[in-house]
């Protein structure tokens, strides 16, 4: 018998990678005049407290908005992404192994549907923009499931599937992952840009093909 029911993956970082290392919010807001500076405060001001997760995502989202953004514009820089090496054909055989999968991220929807347009995960939980029918950005919906919301995420994941948490498998690299550690059964560090991450973590995987997965989901 298998020891995990589902293997739940982050997106930015872990199943993407962008040549400069950034997160799809990052390369939005330095394209629509944002900047690191803005970013960084942005950031801080949520994990200090001073704004909630859907006041940051009205922040930036808005910034696109005024800046006329469309859809065009912005699958072009999601098209700046390419799935990690070994990560398609990890979650194809993954599926085929009989696990369930699961995205549990704080990228767009848009990423998703550009990168992975026929991805096998079972449940997809992102933060969503949406366009009119010219394709201008004209709106969000803020995922409740982002960061101190993953492991509510998880919950849920584990009670509609009638299993336990210690019998989820999460695979993530950022601090926004760091809420999981010790909640999920076991907790992988894929290439980890956070040094709290490849602390806590159950297993670290480094420079290596996604396809290292396969060794340890059997
Ligand atoms: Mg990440």
């Amino acid at each position: 018998m298998k020891q995990y029911d589902l293997i739940c993956f982050d997106v930015d970082g872990t199943l993407i990678e962008h040549p400069t290392g950034k997160v799809i919010w990052e390369l939005l807001n330095i394209r629509y005049g944002g900047s690191e500076q803005i970013n960084q405060a942005r950031y801080d001001s949520y994990m200090e407290g001073n704004i909630t997760y859907d006041k940051w995502v009205e922040l930036d989202v808005s910034d696109w908005i005024e800046k006329r953004a469309t859809q065009e514009e912005i699958v072009e820089v999601v098209r700046g992404f390419r799935p990690h090496e070994g990560a398609l054909e990890t979650v194809e055989e993954l599926k085929k192994r009989g696990y369930r999968l699961s995205v549990v991220s704080g990228t767009l929807d848009i990423v998703i549907d550009t990168i992975f347009p026929d991805h096998p995960f079972d449940d997809v939980f992102t933060n969503r923009i949406f366009f009119d029918g010219d394709g201008n950005l004209t709106g969000w919906k803020a995922t409740p499931f982002d960061i101190f919301g993953k492991p509510i995420a998880l919950r849920e994941l584990a009670r509609k599937y009638g299993t336990t948490l210690d019998r989820i498998a999460y695979i993530g690299d950022g601090d926004n992952d760091v809420p999981l550690l010790g909640v999920v059964g076991y907790f992988v560090a894929f290439n980890p840009r956070s040094a709290e991450l490849e602390r806590g973590a159950d297993r670290v995987v480094k420079n290596q093909s996604m396809t290292k997965l396969l060794e340890i989901f059997e």
